[in-house]
């Protein structure tokens, strides 16, 4: 038979670990759908410019933002040959 020191003990580590469940029951979240873009580089005769660079490196980005050249999308420059990708995500959302 164990000791009621040792009962007592281990009613608290179940109890703590009763409340830890709670805890990530009460945090809720729901997920947003969202919608990401990204340049995929072209080739060009004249080459890629540096505002290109830049803005494919960036990697996917949210489709309402802009790219680091301050442009929302394609052409960067005269004749560049860039294409937008898109891709839907989703995100948790924390209430
Ligand atoms: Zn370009």
């Amino acid at each position: 038979m164990p000791s009621p020191a040792l009962i007592a003990e281990a009613l608290r580590i179940i109890d703590d670990l009763l409340d830890v469940q709670v805890d990530e029951a009460k945090r809720q979240y729901y997920y947003e759908e969202i919608l990401l873009k990204r340049v995929i580089e072209g080739a060009s005769q004249s080459g890629p410019c540096e505002a290109c660079d830049e803005n494919v490196a960036a990697g996917w980005i949210d489709s309402e933002a802009v790219y680091p050249s301050g442009d929302d999308g394609p052409e960067f420059h005269p004749y560049c040959v860039c294409i937008e990708e898109y891709k839907e995500s989703r995100k948790r959302v924390y209430l």
